[in-house]
């Protein structure tokens, strides 16, 4: 770098490492404010600048809502935004428990918990922001224990990567658009309690607040399959639990 005067050089030197150095690639990451999209953001920060974004679908547990904003900046994410698409609520009708309030959450899996490919309608409205920013990673929690949701398999990542890719593929080509990577913890081999512990170890006792229950109870109701992987996992990774359920017992 050539520079006249040393004032200049370090002016300029000033505005180079600001703009270029250690500038950070953009990701996407779709953030519940649950366990595993907290736990996935603090894993991703150090070499990412987060953009997050939380869907408001209808579903019963309007907690996870107050949670995604209090650790948007908790985490000081670069940006946040709620896409409201509570229109889905009516068309999932009445196939799943988690958006259907009359229907009672069961405490194992049960295929009334899958909402219809839930992970592709957020990813479609995720990539769309990630091409539009030249974001080229669009994350979203989904981790080894997921198995029994089809749209959290790293088989069909992969294969919805391919599709978003090859639906701006003119776009890449001519360089107005940068390829997406669709990433997951699954992908990575990372179970909920490996990344429980990746953010425990980051935000320590805040973890307590991040909101997993189906339901829409003041405290986790501690009975419904997510409170129940979430219980397993805080005894699998040996930290301590200090959430608050309304059910204390560990029944599996
Ligand atoms: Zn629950």
């Amino acid at each position: 770098m050539w520079c006249s005067t040393t004032f200049d050089c370090l002016i300029k030197q000033f505005i180079w490492y600001k703009t270029t150095a250690f500038k950070l690639k953009k990701a996407i990451i779709i953030f519940s404010g649950g366990l595993d999209s907290v736990c996935t953001a603090v894993y991703l920060q150090p070499k990412f600048e987060l953009h997050a974004i939380t869907f408001s679908y209808g579903q019963k547990a309007n907690q996870e809502m107050r949670m995604a904003k209090h650790f948007s900046r908790i985490l000081k994410l670069k940006e946040h935004k709620i896409a409201n698409i509570k229109f889905m609520k009516e068309l999932y009708e009445k196939t799943n428990v988690l958006t259907n309030s009359k229907m009672k959450i069961p405490s194992k899996f049960d295929y009334s918990i899958v909402v219809p490919i839930r992970n592709a309608v957020f990813l479609s409205i995720a990539s769309a922001w990630a091409f539009s920013k030249n974001a080229q990673l669009v994350a979203y929690g989904a981790h080894k224990g997921d198995e029994k949701y089809p749209d959290c398999r790293p088989s069909f990542s992969k294969l919805i990567e391919q599709a978003f890719n090859e639906g701006e593929i003119d776009g890449i080509r001519q360089g107005f658009r940068k390829k997406v990577k669709v990433w997951t913890p699954f992908i990575a081999g990372l179970s909920k309690s490996d990344l429980l512990k990746i953010g425990y170890k980051r935000i320590g006792d805040e973890i307590f607040k991040t909101w997993s229950c189906y339901d829409n109870t003041k405290i986790h109701c501690g009975r419904c399959e997510s409170c129940i992987n979430r219980k397993v996992a805080f005894l699998k990774a040996r930290i301590h639990d200090k959430t608050k359920y309304e059910n204390d017992f560990l029944d599996f």
